[in-house]
């Protein structure tokens, strides 16, 4: 029986999850196990039914919705390989438990934080029932240092505000890889209060 794992790929935004994702996945079907590469749905970077990593390699994905739908999915699978993890519904954790529990083989990647600097989704449950967590760091966007480990918003090139809304579909946001001292995350609520304040006081004078 092939032995039970859930080997977590981790980091900010452009630290090369998903190629080190599709490294295993070949080393799986080098070896003959039948592999199934699942995304969520809500993954706007993906195109059609494949997963598509920043250098090109692709693999079919199926599309799921809803977490508990992998366990349908996964049948005959030996490996299940799990891209983006963040976006699930919290029943990923139990969904990845029964599959360990099947004797599978589970190989996930997910962003370990929000652009807020925050735990995303279910991340924080993953990376504890997780048999091995590789972490990893992409480099700065700003200084150059390769110690990266956040992933910043820019709309319209400037350090997006804490407000703005956790997934957005369709918007003209980018991202990019920072460290935590390049990292920015403005309070525009706060800002715009004290400045409207200020303009209250001037005027009474
Ligand atoms: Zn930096």
């Amino acid at each position: 029986m092939y032995g039970y794992s859930f080997e977590l790929i981790t980091g900010p935004m452009s630290c090369g999850k998903t190629e080190e994702l599709l490294r295993r996945i070949r080393r799986c079907i080098i070896a003959r196990k039948k592999v199934i590469v699942v995304s969520p749905e809500v993954d706007t970077r993906a195109k059609g039914d494949y997963i598509e990593s920043r250098n090109g390699l692709w693999l079919d994905a199926v599309k799921v919705k809803h977490s508990i739908q992998i366990l349908s999915l996964v049948k005959d699978a030996e490996v299940v390989a799990i891209d983006e993890l963040q976006f699930f519904d919290s029943n990923i954790v139990a969904v990845i438990t029964q599959l360990m529990k099947e004797g599978k083989k589970v190989i996930g990647t997910g962003l370990e934080l929000d652009f807020k600097a925050e735990p995303f989704g279910s991340m924080p449950e993953l990376l504890c029932i997780a048999t091995e967590i590789n972490k990893l760091h992409a480099v700065c966007m700003k200084c150059g240092c390769e110690n990266a480990t956040r992933t910043q918003r820019l709309i319209d090139g400037k350090p997006a505000d804490k407000s703005s809304p956790l997934i957005m579909i369709g918007g003209d946001e980018t991202y990019e890889a920072r460290c935590i001292k390049c990292y920015e995350l403005p309070d525009v609520k706060k800002k715009t209060k004290f400045v409207d304040l200020k303009v209250l006081q001037f005027d009474r004078k």
